[in-house]
């Protein structure tokens, strides 16, 4: 797309969105409605694009993407009302006779860049949270998983008119165009490095943003934990999307007393999940594209304990677990997203909280223990984007928990109340009545501080 079209699109939803339409609460339950009402017409064409893409499964497609998206619509729907109305606070003393109040008002036209990982639920979730604040939108998906994008699209066009909700296909280039303009919202999913650029491109023209990005996600297991249980979580949780997952458990920290047989429940789990075989698994989805495979083929080697089988015309790369990993290999240097599976032993958790410490902050942050002690030790002492006690992802699926990193891993949540939240401005309004007030506050001040210190309660 042009400069040019680009330009129009903006400044018709910047007109569009001071004609005052997308402020009123019916018209965003109706848009939300007519959104769900397209998505579930065109739910098989979702499912063949990111089998296109990424050869999902319908299955797992539904669990991980279209499921959560109409999950957000019925909850932004159900709550609308709610959120939308001013919150009343409460006024102090001196500022009598007056009301306070929060009003949640939208920003106005929003951009949304999304990732190709999971290509819908991250370009609809934020855009579900950006409707329901009454906001305009340009989604910009990603170029990555092209098949999903165009989809993407089509949905787009079939929902709404262009001067409300614009999808703008494209590659870097083409968000570099979007960003020229004098957005009022960016709402960004992607990689800590692009998140960067992101960042600038605001902070230039001091536009708000959100940035959901990535990192190294530790998972640890203590000697208590149920073996069983963990392993067939974490094999969920690490495979899920072939490892292409944000929140993905990235390596295992496992107490070196019960290592041996985590490894060989993680294996089993690997076969009861995929089959010995797992290339000719329904279930087992792809890498992306050749970029992304010959990054993940040069991470595995060492002591590979399972897998480390690839086929590049097919772009597979089997679950892989490589034991005895270190700190300072390769493969603890980025984060890996793709299905290899390092698992590093310890021997205190006082050793392990050291070494998450002093790394970037993890998007999410998995605790697999029976001992209370230990999950809130490791709570208390570590800081991520998210916590998981005795599951992997699952966090992510409940809507009133916010979804976002924290430093490295991101700025800002989402889901639920908290994409509310995210694509509204919280605009304070103090009313004060016409009637006679102390004129305390007021010059000349002679004699005032003291009775001003007392009112306000200070000494
Ligand atoms: P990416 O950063 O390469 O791309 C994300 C988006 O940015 C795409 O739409 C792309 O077109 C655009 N982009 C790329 N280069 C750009 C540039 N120079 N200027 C402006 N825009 C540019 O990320 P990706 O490869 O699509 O996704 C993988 C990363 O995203 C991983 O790090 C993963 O952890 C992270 N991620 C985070 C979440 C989350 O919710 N926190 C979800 C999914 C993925």
């Amino acid at each position: 797309m042009t400069k040019k079209e680009i330009q129009s699109i903006f400044q018709n939803q910047k007109k569009y969105f001071f004609s005052g339409k997308t402020k009123e609460i019916d018209f965003r339950i109706e848009c939300l409605k007519k959104l769900k009402e397209v998505l579930i017409s065109n739910e098989n064409l979702i499912y063949e694009a990111l089998y296109t893409d990424l050869k999902k499964s319908p299955t797992e497609s539904y669990n991980t993407e279209f499921g959560a998206i109409i999950e957000e619509i019925n909850f932004a729907i159900k709550n609308i009302k709610k959120w939308t109305r001013a919150e009343k606070v409460k006024t102090p003393l001196l500022l009598m006779p007056a009301k306070s109040s929060v009003l949640s008002e939208p920003y106005g036209v929003c951009l949304i860049i999304g990732a190709w990982n999971y290509p819908f639920a991250l370009s609809f979730c934020p855009l579900i949270g950006s409707i329901a604040a009454g906001n305009c939108a340009i989604i910009k998906p990603s170029e990555v998983a092209p098949n999903s994008s165009k989809i993407i699209a089509k949905i787009i066009q079939e929902s709404f008119n262009k001067e409300y909700i614009s999808v703008i296909e494209g590659n870097a280039k083409t968000t570099t165009l979007i960003l020229e303009e004098k957005l009022d919202y960016i709402f960004f999913t992607g990689g800590t490095e692009i998140g960067k650029i992101i960042a600038e491109n605001a902070a230039k023209k001091l536009i708000p943003y959100t940035l959901e990005l990535g990192g190294k996600s530790p998972c640890i297991v203590e000697e208590d934990a149920d073996i069983e249980m963990a392993a067939k979580r974490i094999v969920w949780g690490k495979f899920l999307n072939a490892g292409q997952t944000c929140i993905a458990p990235d390596y295992v920290l496992a107490n070196n007393r019960i290592k041996p047989q985590l490894n060989f429940a993680i294996k089993k789990n690997i076969i009861k999940f995929y089959g010995s075989a797992p290339e000719e698994s329904p279930d087992y989805p792809r890498i992306i594209n050749k970029k992304h495979f010959e990054r993940l083929e040069k991470l595995i080697k060492g002591n590979i304990l399972f897998g480390g089988k690839t086929k590049k015309n097919d772009l597979y790369i089997s679950p892989t677990i490589i034991d005895n990993v270190k700190w300072s290999d390769e493969i603890m240097k980025d984060e890996i997203f793709g299905p290899l599976l390092p698992i590093l032993e310890y021997d205190s958790l006082a050793s392990i909280v050291k070494e998450i410490n002093d790394r970037e902050k993890p998007l999410a942050l998995y605790i697999f223990a029976e001992n209370k002690w230990a999950q809130e030790y490791i709570i208390k002492n570590t800081s991520s984007g998210s916590v998981c006690v005795n599951a992997t992802i699952l966090q992510t699926v409940n809507p009133n928990l916010p979804f976002g990193g924290v430093g490295n891993s991101g700025i800002g949540s989402y889901h639920g109340k908290h994409s509310f939240d995210t694509f509204s401005h919280k605009k304070a309004i103090m009313s004060k009545s016409s009637w006679p007030e102390l004129d305390i506050s007021y010059p000349p001040y002679k004699g005032k501080l003291k009775i001003l210190k007392k009112i306000w309660g200070n000494k």
